[in-house]
C-alpha cells in the first residue's frame, strides 16, 4: 500500500506523498506501478473501465496483418 502513496514530481523529480509537488507546484504521480497479484483483485474494476462486455470491444484490440499482407511486405523488402 505504501508504494502507491509515494508520488514523484513530473517536472523536477522531487518525491512527495501529495499529488502536487512541494518544491515547484507541478503534478506528481505514483512513483511505482500498482502491485501485481495473480488473484487480480482489481480485475472487475478494469473490466468495467475498458468496457469489455461491449460487443465492439474485440474490434478495438490491436491485430496483426493477414499472412498474405505480411508475405507481400516481405517479398517487397527482399527485392531492394
Ligand atoms: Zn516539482
Amino acid at each position: 500500500m505504501a508504494r502507491q502513496l509515494l508520488q514523484q514530481c513530473l517536472q523536477c523529480g522531487a518525491w512527495t506523498l501529495a499529488t502536487t509537488c512541494p518544491s515547484c507546484g507541478g503534478n506528481a504521480q505514483a512513483a511505482a506501478p500498482l502491485k501485481w497479484s495473480p488473484e487480480d483483485h482489481r480485475a472487475e474494476i478494469r473490466r468495467k473501465m475498458y468496457n469489455v462486455t461491449d460487443a465492439n470491444w474485440a474490434s478495438s484490440l490491436a491485430s496483426l496483418p493477414s499472412l498474405d499482407e505480411m508475405k507481400s511486405v516481405h517479398d517487397a523488402s527482399e527485392e531492394e
